[in-house]
């Protein structure tokens, strides 16, 4: 079985820093799991030791189910490939693609059919006889991926792919990449500070902050579930609101919230939130697009000025705030905001995110 465990395991460097602490994790046969988090946050350190680049200081790595911890790097079966290709330069594609078969003592007819067969899968038959400082950086990417896979390793990592891609790029190789992988079956760990690259790539993702997973799940449930108010914080562009407030009781199912500046709002909530006592400080979580423009004042919404309109396409991104507290609301372009309105803004139902004193969100 194709497959990696985390089992608690810890990192620390020589120096005495704690880069990574007691996580855990499984990767499945065929799973594309992808570690996302803020720079700093232990996604390379993690990666590095399950190639066996890195020391573990505690903890196990397994793959395949075997204990690979004392395995040289090269003993582990994995495929890597960086941000930086480090492609040959005095190879060919063709070559290039080849160079990892030739430890494996196949004959030339054997690498031959797998250099063509990885060439078509990445769409690189017609650059074959090319050498590196020919290609576009998308090819490059992919002749790097190519080199990767092109043997029959355990599983794949993958650390910041597509970060030297412009965007129209990034955005094709992302969906690229998806179909390579979904095709081998393997356990492969994707390591990225790009939230939109993680939420497509990604059959689960890890978010990571400061050497701890904070959350594994879906990229679905990552968004519409965050478990704590930095995963609700740090997945979702924009970001969501999260507005301090102090929750005053149920009233037939809503929950109502008192906030900064005296406005008060009566909100759908999940029923644990009845769990908490009256005066609890809490934080409501609401991302922009859940706001909705309302003609006149509501129970469920909050009354601001608009500070500054962006016109983002075909969205307007408004930012509104009552002297207490701000917030940020996206509409169609179509409606029309100026700066300094007073707009009436109602938190859709279902939609809104409660988290406790200890920024767990409050969900049964
Ligand atoms: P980025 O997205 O910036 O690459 P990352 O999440 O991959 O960040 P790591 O490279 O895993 O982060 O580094 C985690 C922490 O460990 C950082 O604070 C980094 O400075 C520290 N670190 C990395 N390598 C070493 C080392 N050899 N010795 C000491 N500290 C290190």
């Amino acid at each position: 079985m194709a497959t990696i465990d985390i089992k608690d395991v810890t990192k620390v460097y020589p120096n005495g820093f704690k880069a990574v602490e007691r996580i855990n994790l499984s990767v499945g046969q065929g799973e594309v799991m992808c570690l996302l988090g803020p720079s700093g946050c232990g996604k390379t350190t993690t990666l590095r030791m399950v190639a066996g680049l890195e020391d573990i200081t505690e903890g196990e790595c397994q793959i395949g189910g075997r204990r690979v911890n004392e395995l040289l790097a090269r003993e582990r079966n994995v495929a890597m490939a960086f941000q930086f290709y480090a492609l040959y330069p005095s190879l060919t594609v063709a070559e290039n693609l080849k160079f990892p078969l030739h430890a494996e003592g196949r004959s030339h007819a054997e690498m031959d059919a797998k250099v063509r067969q990885v060439a078509k899968t990445l769409q690189l038959e017609s650059v074959l006889g090319r050498k590196p400082a020919q290609l576009s950086e998308g090819e490059k990417q992919r002749v790097a991926v190519g080199r990767s896979i092109i043997r029959d390793p355990e599983c794949f990592l993958f650390d910041e792919p597509l970060s030297r891609l412009d965007v129209t790029l990034r955005e094709q190789m992302r969906g690229e990449i998806k179909e390579v992988l979904s095709g081998l079956s393997k356990a492969t760990v994707i390591v990225t500070h790009d939230q939109l690259e993680a939420l497509t790539m990604a059959d689960r993702i890890a978010v990571m902050r400061a050497g701890i997973i904070e959350q594994v799940a879906t990229p679905h449930d990552i968004f519409a579930k965050p478990a704590n108010l930095f995963v609700a914080g740090f997945i979702g562009t924009p970001q969501m609101n999260l507005i301090p407030a102090s929750f005053t009781g149920m009233v037939g199912g809503h929950g109502g919230f008192a906030l900064p500046g005296g406005q008060k709002v009566l909100v759908q909530v999940d029923p644990a939130v009845g769990g908490l006592a009256a005066g609890t400080g809490v934080t409501l979580g609401i991302r922009p697009r859940n706001l909705e423009i309302m003609p006149e004042p509501v129970p469920d919404g909050l009354t601001l000025q608009v500070d500054i309109v962006e016109p983002m396409g075909a969205e307007t991104l408004a930012h509104l705030s009552d002297g207490a507290q701000s917030m940020r609301v996206v509409c169609d372009w179509r409606v029309p905001i100026d700066e300094g309105d007073r707009l009436h803004v109602r938190f859709q139902p279902g939609y809104v995110h409660v988290f406790g004193p200890d920024e767990q969100a409050v969900r049964s």
